[in-house]
């Protein structure tokens, strides 16, 4: 059996490692000079710059389970889980997403706190086993996908549990506005957050990726850097991947590409799936490194700001805080998170350009921070963040219900259909390596 992987992030990683482990041969095409996607480090002056995915969290099993499997468990580390909220004037310490520090924190009004406990705890408990990250069309099915959660909370708790706590779990972590986002997605992240512990990889977040394509190599897989597919076609009961200049002929093919790549590559070969994958959204946007001569002030690793109190920066993340060795001593590393609307402009900036957008919110929460910055990096992400908008989760149903599942020899993989997070593009990874191993492997009559 010989299967061909497309895309070297999470999810074509895993998928390759799960069809390296059941016996195939394996070569993997990733279109960039590494692999790793949105979940790489760069390395620069020693600074280890997790360019995308940031923090894993205890809930990960799958990738917690797979780093297990290729013996770099231990390179998951604890990380202290400080994050803050700008509020009037101050950073007022959290857990990004979990509403019961929120409600131990300064940094919500009295009034708010009584909403919460009285109502939106109770609210997560009752719907606890709908909220689900790992099947979340779930939400749908009992109504919480019709409406966003802007909409939802404006109405059932007011608006500050919108500017306080929606807004800065889902622009930080997603880079998704409010009102752009269901509800029903919003509450599961919230319930998640009641038991998540936050996690980080040693030595930079695509420590990961690396981990698992190594092993997939000691397997006998292949893997192929700077080689973007341009088409993967049906052909003679097998798959033609093809790309500039070069082409193979395989038994099956996971295309492990975020959406609308995966159209172009796919064109008319799946006209169910191509169906189904235009109504997947994603949303163009940029991380800004700060390298600083020395570390940020206060303990914070995330500091994030409601609605209204910035226009550019969502969040700014102090690297050095995070646990995970990737910043030279007596250095900092801030990581500038923008906001849904501000991501897109800043796509094509220059270093210089980036910085002028992003310092004067900064230096509003960290003074003289402009002082301290001694060079700049700005990473373009053309497909960002997958969006769960308001009639996803039931997409997402129809997705698991067999619109997928005329795709012969060719699966799909990516976050966009489980969860915009690693652990999900890991969860879509595996499970397509195992939807084509059962296709091409005969049933065992025993
Ligand atoms: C700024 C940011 C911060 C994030 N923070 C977190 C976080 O803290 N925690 C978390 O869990 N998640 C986070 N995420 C989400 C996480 O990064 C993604 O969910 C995850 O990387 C998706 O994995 P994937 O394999 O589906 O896609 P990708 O990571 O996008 O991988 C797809 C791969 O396919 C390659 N490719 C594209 N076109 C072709 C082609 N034609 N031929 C061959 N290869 C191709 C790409 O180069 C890429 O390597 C963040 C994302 C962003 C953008």
């Amino acid at each position: 059996m010989k299967i061909a992987v497309v895309g070297g992030g999470p999810a074509g990683v895993c998928a390759a490692l799960r069809l390296v482990r059941g016996g195939a041969t394996v070569e993997l095409f990733e279109a960039e000079g590494r692999i790793g996607g949105r979940t790489r480090t760069e390395v620069m002056e020693g600074y280890r710059i997790d360019t995308g995915a940031q923090l894993f969290g205890t809930l990960y099993r799958r990738v917690l389970g797979v780093l297990a499997d290729v013996g770099a468990g231990e390179r998951m580390v604890r990380a202290p889980g400080r994050d803050a909220l700008w509020r009037k004037g101050r950073a007022h310490e959290v857990v990004y997403g979990s509403p019961t520090s929120m409600l131990a924190s300064g940094a919500l009004p009295v009034a708010l706190k009584l909403r919460l406990g009285a109502q939106y705890l109770p609210f997560l408990q009752r719907h606890g086993p709908s909220l689900d990250l790992d099947a979340l069309e779930r939400a749908a099915d009992i109504g919480l996908d019709g409406e966003s959660a802007a909409a939802w909370g404006a109405r059932e708790l007011g608006r500050d549990f919108v500017d306080l706590l929606v807004h800065p779990l889902l622009a930080t972590l997603y880079g998704t506005g409010s009102e752009e986002a269901s509800a029903g997605f919003y509450h599961a992240l919230s319930k998640q957050g009641l038991t998540l512990q936050v996690l980080a990889m040693r030595g930079g977040a695509g420590g990961f990726c690396d981990a698992v394509a190594a092993a997939v190599e000691r397997g006998g897989g292949v893997l192929h850097t700077g080689r973007a597919v341009h088409s993967a076609s049906r052909a003679d009961g097998g798959v033609e991947v093809s790309g500039d200049g070069w082409s193979g002929r395989f038994d099956a093919a996971v295309v492990a590409v975020p959406a609308p790549v995966a159209l172009r590559v796919l064109g008319d070969a799946l006209p169910r799936a191509a169906e189904w994958l235009g109504r997947v959204r994603v949303r163009p946007t940029a991380t800004i490194a700060l390298l600083l001569d020395r570390p940020v002030p206060g303990r914070f690793f995330g500091l994030s700001f409601p609605r209204g109190e910035t226009r550019v920066v969502a969040a700014a993340c102090a690297e050095e805080n995070k646990g995970a060795d990737v910043v030279p001593a007596g250095r900092g590393l801030l990581l500038v998170i923008p906001t849904p609307a501000a991501g897109e402009a800043l796509l094509g900036a220059s270093p210089e350009d980036a910085l002028r957008a992003v310092l004067p919110e900064l230096e509003g929460a960290l003074p003289g921070l402009g002082r301290t910055v001694r060079d700049v990096r700005v990473y373009p992400w053309e497909h960002g963040w997958t969006l769960f908008y308001p009639g996803y989760l039931a997409h997402l149903r129809a997705a698991r219900g067999g619109a997928l599942e005329h795709e012969g020899p060719i699966a799909l993989a990516g976050d966009y259909l489980y969860a915009p997070n690693v652990e999900g593009a890991v969860a879509a990874g595996l499970d397509a390596a195992e939807r084509v191993l059962r296709r091409v492997t005969p049933a065992d009559p025993s």
